[in-house]
């Protein structure tokens, strides 16, 4: 049953061929068998999970269209909104706060007949590159346990590549969605900034968030952003841009492409072997007569440095509503209203996200601002700019997605720089708004999957599935699954 697409599944409840409820058994058992091993979630919701499966069957007895999910077993990372379940992200700060409503993606889910199997884990705040930073636990890498899924949205990630899950959602800020895909080998797309509506999913740098699919193949990829993209009147930021239907997108085929491959992607600190594997995956178009160019990128050194001033500055400023007053954690040693405010916060949030809040505070305040915070936005702009040219002269750049394969567990916890340098090669993607997306291209010598990157024109995500799905016909390293034990 893991082993389904999401296309299969939902064809085959469709087809009557399967009820939604043998699926939902299906999946259920499996998950609770992997989990104890892995760590995926913070809670499996079995009962609404067989409860919604059971409905499903309903309805299409009784003659209701099933939607285009149906039946499809989905994993969500626990920063989104989901109506009555608890959203922790990570942290001790939600303890006890049960959400009061569905965000625009889940209500989208639900809609076309998703079964939603619970909330996976996440560095809190999706503040992090390993789940390390979760306040609960550390997820394991599926491919070898010793090691991180990646992160933040490192849950979502491994629960599509062992199975456990076809699909699943995790949001991207600076590379949470894009990483930890290539931790795990499943493709992993951070949507254009607007194509997804951000309601309902917990704000952590508002200018750079992204909700984005998880999947083991550019169709079911396809499927699942086809059903959460669009215009969304509770998000203002999300984008009026007609939704095309990226799965039938996938039947046209790419046309003659022209790909730029970044220098400054391919310089220092990139592993031997993920630069062996990225320029391999480049042959594969070249060989199919793609027209292959140097670009240049030459405000991307400086894309790190801007990240971690723009997205803890606006970070800041979204954590200050976590006051221990409204919900979540509320300290009982406080003397006075000041005391409860310091203490809570103290008491609810984890040393990363402390430190985020202070250099967000620091970089927003008088004197620092025109420093840190300002030019941060204007060397953003540069950075924009520098993916415009590249755009006039490529349609789609490819890149490797993380300079590393998964890193051990414990490896980077103590220098958050280290751990910092994991998005080198994604951050400049949220900084300029546009798509990126990961795609498995082959393992390590210890077995590890590497993925490359695919960067595109804002709104061309279409042209990028198109590459995935060729490239994907062309190999055959998404459909390689890790070890059961
Ligand atoms: N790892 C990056 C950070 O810690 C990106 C996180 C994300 O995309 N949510 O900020």
């Amino acid at each position: 049953m893991s082993a389904l697409s999401a296309c299969e599944i939902a064809a085959k409840v469709r087809k009557k061929e399967i009820s939604a409820l043998e699926v939902a058994k299906g999946f259920l058992e499996n998950a609770k068998k992997q989990d104890p091993r892995l760590k995926v979630f913070i809670k499996i919701h079995g009962d609404p999970f067989m409860a919604s499966a059971e409905a499903l069957d309903e309805k299409i007895r009784t003659g209701g269209a099933p939607g285009r999910l149906a039946g499809v077993p989905v994993a969500i990372k626990d920063n989104m909104n989901v109506d009555g379940w608890e959203t922790t992200c990570a942290s001790k700060i939600l303890e006890g706060f049960k959400a009061t409503y569905d965000a625009t993606a889940i209500k989208k889910l639900k809609a076309e007949d998703a079964l939603l199997l619970g909330k996976t884990n996440l560095d809190e705040f999706a503040m992090g590159s390993s789940t390390e930073n979760s306040a609960f636990f550390t997820t394991k890498n599926p491919w070898d346990i010793s090691r991180v899924p990646g992160g933040s949205s490192g849950g979502s990630a491994a629960a599509v590549a062992a199975g456990i899950t076809p699909l699943s959602l995790g949001s991207d800020t600076g590379g949470s969605i894009r990483q930890p895909a290539s931790f795990c080998g499943v493709l992993g797309l951070k949507p254009t900034y607007g194509r997804v509506s951000r309601f309902g999913l917990v704000a952590f740098a508002s200018s750079l968030d992204q909700i984005g699919p998880f999947a083991r193949d550019a169709q079911d990829l396809a499927l699942l952003l086809s059903v959460i993209s669009g215009k969304d009147p509770m998000d203002s930021t999300s984008s009026d841009e007609p939704v095309p239907d990226y799965a039938a997108a996938l039947a046209k085929g790419t046309g003659p492409l022209k790909l730029g491959v970044p220098k400054e992607y391919f310089a220092k600190g990139l592993d031997a072997e993920i630069k062996e594997k990225v320029l391999a995956a480049v042959k594969v178009f070249e060989k199919a007569g793609a027209k292959i160019e140097d670009v240049s990128l030459p405000h991307m050194s400086s894309a790190i440095e801007v990240y971690y001033i723009l997205a803890p500055s606006e970070a800041s400023a979204n954590l200050a509503r976590f006051d221990g007053i409204r919900y979540g954690h509320r300290t009982k040693e406080a003397k006075n209203l000041l005391e409860l405010y310091e203490k809570s916060r103290d008491e609810g949030f984890g040393p990363e996200v402390k430190r985020r809040i202070m250099l967000g505070t620091y970089a927003l305040s008088s004197g620092y601002y025109d420093a840190f915070y300002l030019k941060a936005q204007k060397v953003r702009t540069l950075i924009c700019q520098d993916f415009e040219a590249a755009f006039k002269k490529v349609d789609a750049l490819i890149t490797p997605t993380a300079p590393t394969p998964a890193f051990k567990i414990g490896d980077k916890t103590s220098d958050p720089l280290q751990m910092y340098l994991s998005d080198v090669y994604t951050i400049s993607c949220n900084l300029a708004g546009i798509p990126g997306m990961s795609v498995p291209c082959g393992f390590s010598k210890e077995k590890l999957p590497v993925g490359f990157q695919i960067l595109g024109r804002p709104f061309e995500e279409a042209r990028m599935l198109q590459m995935a799905a060729f490239y994907q016909s062309q190999t055959a390293w998404h459909k390689e699954t890790p070890p059961l034990n």
